[in-house]
């Protein structure tokens, strides 16, 4: 084997997280850690154990910087290629000490970190990061991992640049590539395949806010501007609940909550809270106060948003000025691509799409982004296909799973892209409030033998009779390929929405199979489609008719009642065991004929009623 074929792998080496992945045909997936396919997070802490000259990084050594901030260095990317001279500030935040090294025999204004009476420069701390992650990948692809194309915020300079090159050296890694995480960011989406587009990259993270301006053309990406805060995060907004629930327990209970231990679990609970609330439109919180007090509060989304509203604003402060130095207007950048984890903060989602007029892309896991931008620059720097991602039509059919778990489809395979489409639905029982949506890929009749994209849930139907409510789902890809569902309740006008990129996922050979087997299910797959509609109208029947035996049924001849819940049983029964649609259908339609007098006793009692 050359030296042309050792597989790239993408790295985003993060100040709190680092991640690697790899792109193959079917697009970049994320290499896991030892702890399974969820374990692709790796924290960029280091933890050393002075008494037994270990090092660990990761997981563990998160878990230890509360008991030993002094042995475990986080944060690292802070200090990569800065002097010593520029990082007074910086260093009085962290809980290591950094200093000033050789400064009587180098030149060079170097910052180390001391650990006991070692002193280690940010590249060889970085660097057993990249160790860490080059393991994984190597384990993962079952060779040796040599190279890699390593992420950094656009607003580094050639030094920093260089000290992450260095990083990677130290680390047994040639960095084939340095690239800037806005540009992975959009590389993720497939937007280099765009002939030209300005698009913006918004970045929020847990400390450090960063926004970019990119302008893509022939497939090459060029940063107009970049503006940000290197101190403003999700980590602000736990800070605002922190200080209402030491401000409220004071005030209510006379104590004070804020020791160093007892703010550490308060800063995971406002966490946890936060959290719940870009799902919930309110959360719990409970804090034993002493042996016998509580603090017991709601709080609502809207009253969270209040809070932290000034810190939003200050982003979109930002998102102005780096347009303005890019020299474009806000409303001609023409995608927005959103980073981090505090993105999926809904307020923030919404501030962003009302500051730029469109809606930001989503749809890939904003705290996986970059590195699977990493790994698609990769790909291409290995020559690799860029796999699902060249396609201009839908290869595969898209809809949503349908009641008795059929595949509706709403987008048919080989459709140009852009396109849209929109079909009506309604909810299947009495006063249902949710409606689960499954967003599924596949030439399949039942949902089962689809690929499931994505899952959601559309909530807070008023409750109305069944088949009332009027549910647009409108599933719309643009030209990018990345597919917006949406489903809104038009009486009530309660909307839900999910983001995906189709394409990901699947090898051309995978979609060549995958139309090859609906081929040969034809058959099979339309009657048991068939069957599945024919079972859903008979469970609608039967629901009606068995709320309106509850209902009215004593008002039916004595014995008539009895007979017909006889009968809705028989029905009931068939329509589970039998396959033959035919049959059922048949049973189906005598079953209502024999309904009709009910029917009629209900619409009287109904008219006397209203
Ligand atoms: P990052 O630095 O990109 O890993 O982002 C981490 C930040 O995202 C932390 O402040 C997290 O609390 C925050 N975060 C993660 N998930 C959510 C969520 N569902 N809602 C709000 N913030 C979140």
């Amino acid at each position: 084997m050359t030296d042309n074929d050792a597989p790239i792998v993408g790295i985003d080496l993060g100040t709190t997280n680092s991640l690697v992945a790899y792109a193959d045909e079917a697009g970049p997936h994320l290499i896991h850690g030892p702890a399974g396919a969820e374990d692709v997070i790796l924290p960029s802490v280091i933890g050393f154990d002075l008494s037994g000259g270990d090092v660990t990084v990761g997981h563990t050594a998160r878990l230890h910087a509360v008991e030993k901030p002094e042995t475990t260095v986080h944060s690292i990317k802070r200090l990569m290629g800065r002097g010593f001279g520029d990082l007074r500030a910086e260093s009085k935040r962290l809980p290591y000490r950094v200093l000033r090294r050789g400064c009587e025999i180098e030149e060079r204004d170097v910052a180390s970190v001391v650990i006991g009476e070692k002193f280690y420069t940010p590249p060889q701390l970085s660097a057993m990061i990249l160790a860490e992650l080059k393991r994984r990948a190597t384990g993962y692809l079952g060779r040796e991992v040599t190279k890699a194309v390593i992420t950094v915020p656009a607003h580094f300079d050639d030094t920093q640049r260089q000290a992450t090159r260095d990083a990677g050296l130290i680390a047994g890694l040639d960095v084939v590539r340095i690239v800037n995480e806005p540009t992975a960011a959009a590389l993720a989406y497939g937007l280099d395949r765009a002939e030209t587009a300005t698009i913006a990259v918004y970045d929020l993270g847990g400390g450090t806010f960063d926004i970019s301006i990119l302008r893509i053309e022939d497939g090459m990406f060029e940063v107009l501007s970049t503006d940000g805060d290197t101190h403003l995060g999700g980590d602000d907004f736990d800070h605002c609940l922190i200080d209402l629930f030491i401000r409220e327990v004071h005030k209510q209970f006379g104590v004070d909550i804020t020791t160093p231990t007892i703010k550490q679990q308060l800063r995971t609970l406002a966490e946890e809270i936060k959290v719940r609330l870009s799902n919930a439109d309110e959360a719990q919180v409970e804090i034993a106060i002493g042996p016998k007090d509580v603090y017991r509060r709601v709080i609502r989304r809207d009253e969270f948003e209040g809070m932290i509203e000034p810190l939003i604003e200050r982003t979109i402060a930002a998102c102005g000025r780096a347009a303005k130095a890019a020299r474009v207007r806000v409303d001609e950048i023409d995608r927005v691509v959103m980073v981090g984890g505090s993105t999926r903060v809904p307020l923030i989602r919404q501030r962003v799409a009302e500051a730029f007029a469109c809606a930001p892309y989503t749809a890939i896991n904003p705290d996986h982004v970059v590195a699977m931008g990493a790994a698609v620059q990769a790909s291409i720097l290995s020559g690799a296909q860029r796999g699902m991602l060249l396609f201009d039509v839908t290869p595969l059919s898209l809809g949503i799973e349908t009641m008795g778990g059929a595949m509706g489809k709403l987008i048919p395979a080989n459709v140009r892209i852009p396109c849209k489409a929109t079909e009506n639905f309604t909810t299947f029982q009495d006063g249902q409030t949710a409606v689960k949506i499954n967003v599924l890929q596949g030439e399949r009749e039942m949902a089962k033998d689809c690929r499931s994209l994505g899952v959601f849930e559309l909530r807070g139907i008023p409750p109305m009779p069944a088949g009332l409510p009027k549910i647009k789902v409108t599933f719309l890809i643009d030209q990018n390929g990345i597919l917006d569902v949406t489903a809104v309740e038009e009486r009530s006008g309660k909307n839900a929405s999910v983001q995906i990129v189709p394409s990901y996922g699947l090898t051309r050979d995978e979609v060549k199979h995958l139309q090859e087997d609906a081929i040969a299910h034809a058959r099979e797959d339309m009657s048991a489609h068939h069957l599945a509609d024919v079972r859903t109208t008979v469970e609608f029947d039967l629901n009606k008719a068995s709320g309106m035996i509850q209902k009215y049924g004593h008002l039916l001849p004595a014995g008539q009642r009895d007979e017909l819940t006889r009968q809705l049983n028989e029905l009931k029964e068939l329509s589970k065991i039998s396959d033959d649609p035919h049959a059922i259908n048949k049973a189906r339609m005598k079953f209502n004929h024999k309904t009709v007098p009910l029917a009629e006793i209900a619409v009287k009692e109904s008219l006397k009623d209203s």
